[in-house]
């Protein structure tokens, strides 16, 4: 099928989709942790509360023709909507490049917009809502279901033990550090990614269970050593987890058949 589509063209539909998919998150990061609704109001200015108008509304376009301002009352706009919207249309056309046009992308796709919605929650909140997880399991999980019917059931076992031993370990941390290492919405989160790599392979899922402290220590350093953060400051482990299986995605069989040949296992 991926062959009847060039590349170029898939990619390219998969960033345009990805700035609109963005630009949805950017209200779903605002109003899921306030528990107010997706759908209604439309979005309005902080600051005069005007009504944004839909062509004021087009991802990064319009930021960047306001120049960053309300047209009404001209109060900036924060950055972070136009790279929220960035971030989630590079990261479609990543998935699109490496996984084509397949059930397992759209798992993948579940998983990145998900995952760009938790990552800014907790960084703003220190939190991981759980209904976002829900979704992201109940999403990736359906198109996983769909892979099966296409491709087989060779997956299904290590994707099923993969979810156990994500949980685990991250049920384990928990129970340990009596849950001030990492919070609930951690453990939620952790088998959801266990899955996704899972089913990609065993690469993958241990390479990402492993990254995500890995990039959580070095992140912690570079914190320390440029006085941002003292040794006890709470940072979320969620973007550290996040991050960890996003790059697992894609260059976790590398990194792991690398481990394997540096141990005399390959
Ligand atoms: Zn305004």
């Amino acid at each position: 099928m991926s062959e009847l589509v060039p590349t170029s063209v898939t990619v390219g539909l998969l960033a345009v989709l990805g700035l609109c998919i963005g630009s949805f998150l950017n209200v779903v990061i605002y109003r899921v942790p306030e528990g107010k609704s997706l759908m209604r109001p439309g979005s309005a200015c902080p600051g005069c509360e005007q009504p944004i108008r839909a062509w004021d509304n087009i991802p990064v376009v319009s930021w960047v023709l306001l120049r960053g301002r309300c047209r009404s009352c001209a109060t900036p706009i924060s950055l972070r909507y136009p790279l929220v919207e960035l971030a989630t249309a590079g990261l479609f056309a990543l998935t699109a490049w490496r996984f084509g046009i397949t059930a397992y992308a759209v798992a993948v796709l579940v998983l990145m917009a998900t995952g760009v919605a938790l990552f800014m929650i907790d960084l703003d909140h220190q939190r991981l809502p759980f209904v976002i997880t829900g979704s992201a399991a109940i999403g990736a999980g359906l198109a996983l279901l769909t892979d099966a019917v296409v491709q087989g059931t060779e997956p299904v076992l290590r994707a099923l033990l993969s979810v156990l031993a994500w949980f685990g370990v991250y049920g384990g941390i928990w129970l340990a550090t009596a849950g001030r290492g990492m919070g609930l919405g951690d453990v939620a989160v952790a088998p959801v990614l266990g899955l996704v790599l899972g089913w990609l392979g065993w690469g993958p899922s241990v390479v990402g269970l492993m990254s995500g402290f890995v990039v959580g220590a070095v992140v912690g350093v570079a914190l320390m050593v440029s006085g941002r953060a003292a040794a006890r400051s709470r940072v979320p482990h969620g973007p550290f987890l996040l991050t960890g299986a996003g790059l697992a995605l894609f260059v976790g069989d590398p990194v792991w058949q690398a481990y394997l040949r540096l141990v005399g296992l390959g």
